[in-house]
């Protein structure tokens, strides 16, 4: 589970380092595991069907320059080393308004 917690900061736009799941230790990265636009791409077919399943994407419109290191996502489904260029659909964090949870 999350070692990242949010506090009630404004959010504006999501990304794997606003999200609870990212560890707070930062990584070095090389550019050559970046892609184009600074995310991490899967690695093998193993990461492409949890990225596949996580809908884990590289943000649209930055550069490798974006992306000055790493992180690791402690989310079960994903565990993978993850860019603040980069998303999925398990983006979650403490206080997001769900309406129709009641909690
Ligand atoms: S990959 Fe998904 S769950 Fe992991 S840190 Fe990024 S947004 Fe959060």
């Amino acid at each position: 589970m999350s070692k990242n917690k949010l506090d009630k900061g404004k959010v504006i736009g999501t990304n794997c380092y606003n999200c609870k799941f990212i560890d707070e230790k930062e990584m070095a990265v090389d550019p050559k595991e970046l892609n184009d636009e600074g995310g991490i791409d899967p690695r093998n077919k193993e990461e492409m069907e949890k990225a596949k399943k996580a809908d884990l994407i590289t943000l649209p419109g930055g550069s490798k320059a974006d992306a000055t290191n790493k992180r690791f996502c402690c989310n079960e489904q994903v565990k993978m080393n993850v860019t603040v260029r980069m998303c999925c659909a398990y983006w979650d964090n403490v206080g997001v308004k769900r309406p129709w949870k009641k909690t």
